[in-house]
């Protein structure tokens, strides 16, 4: 394939027609980030082509669901670190939004369109952003482009939803090093040319000054977030910061110092070798070229990804040298992908009857099993249960906005475990994630939550109470796996 084919699976062009005014806008709504983006990229080939200015949109709503102070100052301060780096930057005009008042945000969204040649955004397959490119698409009179820069492999590669992960492995290694080989640019903004001023209106530009007043200090944005009223005050903020700089560090820190001992120590909460990279892959603050590429200069001399032939969808001899590497590229590639091309190509992602036929029939067989233990959801939200070690991990998400991927899945088993019926803990279970979790939200909350209930999975048996074929995990197995003293210590009692 040609450069231009593998790159043109990255957009979607949701309205054709001719790119007829003042400026170029591109809104950025969940790869928030100025380097490795295609979007961006293409929002700026596009101004070239066009020789008008670009006008870069990012802004935040009030009001979306679950939100939180948590979640909303990460944001936010994600934007402010753009203020710094492109606050007067001459060829850009970059305008970001943080709404007080209820529809503000939409509003300026529309007002800007008014005089837009086009508009270019995220294609992104879950949550908000879902459902606005999808309102927009019916709405809107000028051209608008989505583009797909979440991962590696493009959505549309995918023919339909891969039902397992070695469905998908299999799709990925046959198209990876195509995928590898057209790279996002890593400064697409030095590219652009001098366009021009785009003429925003009066009320746009103090929608601007506003925005960038509120974003000016780590203050400043406390005190802005404190105020809002739509937001769950009681989640509060975590200690990760939500800027590319933070991401960035991080990713050092994992490849320098975990990274070769991800196979052995990734299911040891005490020891956290995982990268913890969600919450800024979640934001599109870091790329997963980026990673990928780090990733790489860590293999053993002599390594190079062009020997790499596909190995049948098997987890290991796609990636080869170094085992921990292989291991740890399966969850960034294989796993982290497979929930955005599942939830593209499945408008119900979010639903119980989105799982596979096999997992739905177990349940509902099960349903009106008895169950010992049966919790309300402020009770589970409260680390209020008869167990110390999900207690543990709910405490962890409460006061970090995290939990352990090993304990993750013990956590949301025992959801399965203690509610009423499997529909409850499936609602239970995404208010949870969504609510607490910083990374929550996305394509691959999705698929964690599912994945309790039989997606990507396979029949297990013998068959359970409640469970029934659905895969089983307990936290007195869980406990004699893994060392878990100093996580109970830290996370007990809080
Ligand atoms: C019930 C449940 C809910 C989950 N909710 C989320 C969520 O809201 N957001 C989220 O990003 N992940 C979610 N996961 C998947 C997984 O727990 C996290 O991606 C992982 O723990 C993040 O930690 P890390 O960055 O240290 O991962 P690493 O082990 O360092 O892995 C690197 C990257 O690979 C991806 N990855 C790793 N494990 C998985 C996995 N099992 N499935 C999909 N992608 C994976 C992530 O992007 C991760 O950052 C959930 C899993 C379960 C069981």
């Amino acid at each position: 394939m040609s450069r231009k084919n593998i790159n043109s699976y990255r957009k979607n062009v949701r309205i054709d027609g001719e790119a007829d005014g003042d400026y170029v806008l591109y809104w950025m709504q969940i790869n928030r980030r100025l380097h490795f983006n295609f979007a961006l990229e293409y929002a700026v080939a596009y101004a070239n082509k066009l020789q008008k200015p670009l006008v870069v949109l990012e802004g935040l709503a009030c009001d979306y669901p679950w939100a939180s102070a948590r979640t909303s100052t990460f944001i936010l301060q994600g934007m402010a670190e753009h203020v710094q780096k492109l606050g007067d930057a001459g060829t850009v005009t970059y305008l970001p939004y943080p709404e007080e008042q209820k529809g503000s945000y939409d509003k300026l969204v529309r007002d800007l369109c008014q005089r837009a040649a086009i508009l270019i955004s995220d294609e992104y397959p879950v949550f908000i952003m879902r459902e606005r490119n999808e309102r927009l698409e019916k709405e809107l009179s000028i051209p608008f482009h989505t583009i797909d820069a979440n991962g590696i492999i493009p959505m549309a590669l995918s023919q339909k939803a891969p039902y397992s992960a070695f469905i998908f492995r299999q799709l990925m290694q046959k198209t990876f090093l195509e995928c590898w080989e057209h790279p996002p640019l890593e400064h697409p903004l030095k590219g652009l040319g001098k366009h021009g001023d785009p003429g925003l209106s009066q009320e746009i530009l103090e929608k601007r000054k506003t925005g960038m007043k509120r974003l000016s200090s780590d203050k400043e944005i406390e005190k802005f977030v404190s105020g809002l009223s739509g937001l769950k005050q009681d989640i509060g903020p975590i200690e990760l910061k939500g800027t590319r700089a933070a991401g960035l560090k991080r990713l050092d820190d994992f490849t320098g110092n975990d990274l070769l001992g991800y196979d052995d120590d990734r299911n040891d909460p005490d020891k956290e070798r995982t990268s913890r990279l969600s919450p800024w892959l979640h934001f599109g603050k870091v790329s997963a070229f980026e990673v990928v590429s780090k990733v790489f200069a860590m293999q053993p001399d002599g390594w190079d990804i062009s020997d790499s032939r596909p190995a049948r969808g098997k987890r290991s001899g796609f990636f080869r040298g170094h085992a921990a590497i292989e291991s740890y590229l399966d969850e960034l590639v294989t796993w982290r992908e497979v929930g955005f091309h599942f939830a593209w190509h499945t408008p119900d992602y979010d639903q119980f009857d989105s799982l596979p036929d096999w997992a739905r029939e177990t349940l509902s067989d099960h349903a009106d099993d008895p169950r010992e233990h049966v919790y309300t959801y402020e009770e589970l939200a409260g680390s209020q249960t008869h167990d110390p070690v999900w207690n543990a991990a709910q405490s962890q998400l409460r006061q970090e906005g995290r939990i352990h991927n090993y304990l993750r899945m013990l956590w949301g088993k025992k959801v399965l475990e203690w509610t009423p019926d499997p529909q409850t803990a499936l609602s239970y279970l995404i208010d949870l994630n969504n609510e607490y979790a910083i990374d929550g939200r996305d394509p691959n909350s999705y698929s964690g939550i599912f994945w309790i209930f039989g997606r990507f999975d396979r029949a297990w048996g013998p068959e359970r109470p409640i469970f029934g074929k659905i895969r089983y995990m307990s936290s007195d197995s869980a406990r004699k796996k893994v060392k878990l003293d100093n996580y109970l210590k830290r996370y007990s009692g809080l």
